[in-house]
């Protein structure tokens, strides 16, 4: 399966998301001859902006009428990866308590968790 960091899009409306997601989904079944997508799994981080809710329900309609119509359409929720500036170390943190959980510190940099990625793309058999 092929994974590719596709965009960071804080402020994007969910249905161009799912178009945009989709464009991505139909380059890839061309790659393969492929006539229909079976499964389409996405990873979104809770710092993307981007509501999985309003994402799920924008899929069938944006779906309409391309490859990715009746796909199945899976969203995991990715965690917020965090590196301290204070003492280097790497915590898994929530939404609004973006701290070391080592000592605390307050200045941390950001690793994961505002991306949207294109996990894996299930393909109808030929
Ligand atoms: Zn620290």
């Amino acid at each position: 399966m092929t994974k590719c960091r596709l965009w960071t899009v804080p402020t994007m409306h969910e249905f161009s998301i799912c178009q945009s997601m989709i464009k991505q989904v139909d380059a890839i079944a061309r790659e393969h001859s492929s006539k229909s997508v079976q499964l389409i799994q996405l990873q979104i981080g809770p710092l993307s902006g981007i509501d999985t809710t309003l994402l799920k329900h924008a899929f069938p309609m944006a779906s309409t009428g391309t490859i990715a119509e009746g796909a199945e359409l899976l969203i995991e929720q990715l965690s917020i990866n965090i590196r301290c500036l204070n003492c280097g170390k790497e915590s898994s943190v929530e939404i609004n308590k973006l701290v070391c959980q080592y000592c605390h510190h307050t200045e941390t940099q950001l690793l994961s968790g505002d991306e949207m990625l294109l996990h894996s793309v299930k393909l109808a058999d030929i």
